[in-house]
């Protein structure tokens, strides 16, 4: 099963959203650009919300269907690992490994000699096309990165022979994620850890690292804006070389996590993109649900009414929704709004709040990203949040479309 160049990965917490999102990528079909989408939900928010992987699958046929979508398609088991896989294996077709949890931790000896004695053909100076200047790598790098990685990457390989064997081998697409580490990789690591992935014969064909800079839920970058353009240049150039050198699948590309909304790195992402003419995995789904809640208090009446009643009931359980997610948020709790506040606020002023416009003068990213980590709030609501959802389609739709296809399609993936 071969992975087109560009994919999206679209999420939705609430399994309602599946129309609008595809929406956005019919929208940029029409204007040429083929995307094809991924509907990722990760084993947290499956057991948050109370969902299964096989409503994933059903949500993402039904709109298939209605939308008369013909290309391919993907349900993404995101963020899996061999304890909790086996719930993905029949609706899955495209499989993330993560195998962040094992990074440093000690791997068999023999394991490493064989990894050091593998690569030992790398030591010394080695020239990648598209890397201005040579890599210099030396015996105790090699030894390093293959302590630091390899453990994982076994780990990894185990997850893939187990999906493969129940699954069969040509039926799903595997990415391997490093992306919820603690440290970024560099690129001199990522060529090392692709050819421990070659070598342990995982197929992947997107890999995502961890990459300078903070990545915090639903709310821009922030880092380094130039040191992230060359790394994320160099791993792409690292990616070409090791499609060559360790056969590779030839369709593997960068698979970025984006948390959503990493706006100011859209513009270097795309610039690379072009450059080497390259493929890309964006994962940006958590976001939809936000559009859900600002829909919702455009709408007015019951719909505004429960999106005041989620940040009241999300700002009461604040430690328990933040603990999940405490290494991708930072919210500072000086800046958030009283209840008693909110409930005063109108349909604008709440969704100016919300929405991720930088220029907008209410926007609140603290406010935004503690209901990014409030849904559970709603999922406790039931059927309550489900008809309300359903009553405002409309202008939800339009607001999740427009999301996805305006602030994220259009500005990696456009002109
Ligand atoms: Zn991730």
């Amino acid at each position: 099963m071969k992975l087109e160049k560009f994919s999206f990965g679209i999420g939705d917490r609430f399994a309602h959203q599946g129309k609008a999102q595809l929406a956005a990528i019919i929208k940029a079909k029409q204007q040429g650009c083929n995307i094809v989408p991924v509907w990722n939900k990760s084993n947290r928010e499956h057991s948050i919300i109370g969902t299964e992987p096989a409503d994933v699958k059903k949500e993402a046929e039904a709109a298939v269907k209605a939308l008369g979508w013909k290309d391919s398609y993907y349900i993404d088991a995101d963020h899996i690992n061999l304890n909790n896989v086996d719930g993905f294996i029949d609706s899955s077709n495209f499989f993330t490994l993560d195998v962040a949890d094992y990074i440093g931790q000690k791997c068999d000896e023999k394991d490493l000699k064989a990894f050091v004695a593998a690569n030992k053909k790398f030591i010394g100076k080695i020239e990648i096309p598209g890397i201005g200047e040579k890599l210099n790598i030396t015996q105790s790098d090699l030894e390093k990165i293959g302590a630091k990685f390899l453990l994982a990457v076994k780990k990894a390989g185990e997850t893939y022979r187990h999906v493969a064997a129940k699954k069969g081998a040509d039926k799903f697409v595997t990415e391997v994620s490093v992306d919820e580490s603690n440290l970024p990789q560099s690129p001199v690591e990522m060529l090392f850890i692709l050819s421990a992935i070659a070598a342990e014969g995982i197929p992947a064909q997107t890999i995502a690292p961890k990459f300078t800079g903070r990545f915090n839920k639903g709310v821009d970058y922030v880092g380094n804006v130039a040191q992230f353009e060359k790394e994320f240049n160099e791993d792409i150039a690292v990616i070409n070389f090791v499609i060559k050198q360790f056969g590779l699948p030839a369709t593997l590309k960068l698979s970025v996590h984006s948390g959503s909304d990493k706006f100011s790195i859209y513009t270097p992402i795309k610039k690379a993109l072009k450059k080497f003419n390259a493929g890309l995995h964006l994962k940006t789904a958590g976001t939809t649900w936000l559009e859900e809640i600002i829909g919702l208090a455009l709408a007015g009446g019951c719909g505004l009414d429960i999106a005041k009643e989620v940040y009241k009931q999300a700002l009461e359980h604040f430690d328990e929704l933040c603990g999940p997610y405490a290494t991708v948020i930072d919210i500072n709790k000086s800046k958030l709004p009283s209840p008693e506040e909110v409930f005063k606020w109108d349909s604008t002023k709440y969704a100016n709040t919300l929405r991720h416009d930088q220029k907008c003068k209410d926007y609140n990213p603290n406010f935004r990203q503690l209901i990014h980590v409030g849904y559970k709030i709603a999922a406790k609501m039931g059927h309550c949040y489900i008809e309300a959802l359903e009553k405002y389609e409309d202008v939800i739709a339009k607001t999740v479309t427009e999301n996805i296809y305006d602030r994220h399609i259009k500005r990696v993936f456009l002109d």
